[in-house]
């Protein structure tokens, strides 16, 4: 299984453990449950996600400003398991 690093932390882990989080063409930020999307992106842990907004997280990595809801639906996102 591959490793990937959770891009707030540094820590690594499996791959299918960490939610990746891409921009889409449109420019919005969603999800990518399946991890396949052919889109920048990143990898953030389950612990890290709830600290992503306070470490602006996104904003480093996309380098741009992230709306405050962006990262409420994220962690919908990432909660829903459906
Ligand atoms: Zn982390």
């Amino acid at each position: 299984m591959p490793i990937r690093m959770c891009a707030a932390c540094r820590g690594r882990f499996e791959k299918r453990e960490l939610i990746r989080i891409v921009e889409t063409s449109d420019g919005g930020i969603r999800v990518d449950k399946a991890q396949k999307a052919q889109r920048r992106g990143l990898y953030i842990c389950g612990g890290c996600l709830p600290d992503a907004q306070r470490k602006k997280v996104l904003e480093r990595n996309f380098r741009r400003k992230i709306e405050p809801e962006v990262y409420e639906r994220l962690r919908a996102e990432a909660a829903d398991n459906g």
